[in-house]
């Protein structure tokens, strides 16, 4: 039995990043960029208008003659003398003998005349060549993840494919007797299942959408085949149930059958004590408690973080923060609880119905309230370390 911290140290300890892919730009959003991607342009790739207005080959006065147009698009072919302006658009190239724009709610115009009403800054209102980033320059660094304005910066450079970590595929498998699938009748003795349908949704959320679900029944030797096929199939394995210490509970049998290394075999934390990880070849294998609460609170603190690091994430840590307890908890010492909370600001709510099955406060919830093992008591005022939930 692990403590939550020498747990959390060893999956991070035995998750490495997968080998490298290259995809198409709009297929590489929520994956994080393996190597240096180098600008292969200017940003902007020419000196361009910022707003829509009037250009001016430089300050003469008052009044200029409007010699020309520039829209967005077009060649700058217009050349200006002092005293004389071109029409411009935003995005529309300087011309070359421009130094200067104008909007044009600050000027007045008769015809082919432009009167400034303002006296402009010199160089204003003009987006330089190369002013967000430069040709040849490191655009983004390796390691950077690529949300959308990540894409969009890309894109911007004309950069249509890139090299990324892969994602894991992932099976997940729900053992059990009971369990029955949702829109079925009950029947005596019968249980809804729920844990695949959550950890999908979990994975979902995350981008994790190479996905494939099994349901298994208690039995040792379709275990240890169905696990054997399953270890070589699949970059990750998650099991729901049957790693507990009934009679019935077969996994962790069948997981030292087909030779998974163990590495963390039950955790002093609640819920989630019977977490399970182990190693076969490069294939990790998470057994998470069959009571649904627990299975999830696992799946949060352990199996996202070697998730992220498999991705190329290799700083990401908890997302913890702190805040004031609205209110009394007691607890055993012994063990790490991670309690369903909801934190609003500077306080945190620790929500009634803290058993390992339901989930009805999880739903509820958008952290855990961590309480170290030797704390007994918390009360109401309380400085409480809270692990913040992606679950927005
Ligand atoms: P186990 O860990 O297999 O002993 O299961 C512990 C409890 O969780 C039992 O009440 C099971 O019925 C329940 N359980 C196990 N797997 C699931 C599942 N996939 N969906 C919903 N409940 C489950
Ligand atoms: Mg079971």
């Amino acid at each position: 039995m692990k403590s939550v911290t020498e747990a959390l140290s060893l999956v991070e300890e035995f998750s490495r990043p997968l080998s490298i892919e290259n995809r198409a730009l709009q297929e590489a959003a929520f994956y994080y960029v393996a190597t240096d991607l180098v600008a292969p342009v200017d940003l902007p790739p020419f000196h361009q208008s910022a707003m829509d207005g009037y250009a001016l080959n430089r300050y003469a006065g008052k009044s200029y003659d409007i010699v020309g147009e520039v829209k967005a698009g077009d060649r700058p072919e217009v050349h200006l003398h002092p005293g004389e302006a071109a029409r411009i658009f935003t995005g529309a190239a300087l011309p070359p003998s421009a130094d200067t724009v104008v909007r044009q709610e600050d000027v007045a115009v008769d015809r082919a005349r432009m009167v400034l009403e303002k006296n402009p800054e010199r160089g204003t209102n003009i987006r330089r060549q190369g002013e967000q980033v430069k040709a040849g320059e490191v655009a983004l660094e390796q390691g950077s993840y690529l949300n959308p304005a990540a894409i969009g910066f890309l894109a911007s450079l004309g950069i249509d494919r890139v090299e990324v970590y892969q994602k894991p595929s992932i099976a997940i498998v729900s053992t059990g007797n009971e369990l029955i699938k949702g829109g079925q009748a009950l029947s005596p003795g019968k249980c809804y299942e729920s844990n695949s349908v959550m950890l999908r949704s979990a994975l979902d959320s995350l981008h994790f959408h190479q996905v494939e679900v099994f349901h298994w029944k208690d039995h040792y030797e379709e275990t240890v085949a169905n696990l054997e096929e399953l270890l070589s199939g699949f970059d990750m394995v998650l099991i729901s149930g049957g790693i507990s210490v009934g009679d019935y509970d077969y996994v962790a049998r069948a997981l030292e059958a087909v030779g998974v290394d163990n590495i963390v075999d039950r955790v002093r934390q609640k819920p989630g004590k019977p977490f399970y990880f182990g190693i076969k070849g490069e294939t990790p294998v998470f057994g998470l408690p069959g009571n649904p609460g627990a299975a999830l609170t696992c799946f949060y603190i352990y199996i996202r973080t070697y998730l992220e690091r498999m991705i190329g994430n290799s700083d990401y840590q908890l997302h913890t923060s702190e805040a004031r307890s609205i209110r009394e908890f007691s607890k055993r010492k012994g063990k790490v609880q991670f309690c369903r909370a909801y934190y609003s600001g500077d306080t945190v709510e620790i929500l009634e119905g803290q058993g390992s099955s339901g989930l009805q406060s999880f739903a509820r919830s958008n952290s855990f309230v961590y309480l170290p093992e030797d704390i007994e008591w918390v009360a109401a005022g309380d400085r409480l370390k809270i692990i913040v939930l992606p679950v927005l």
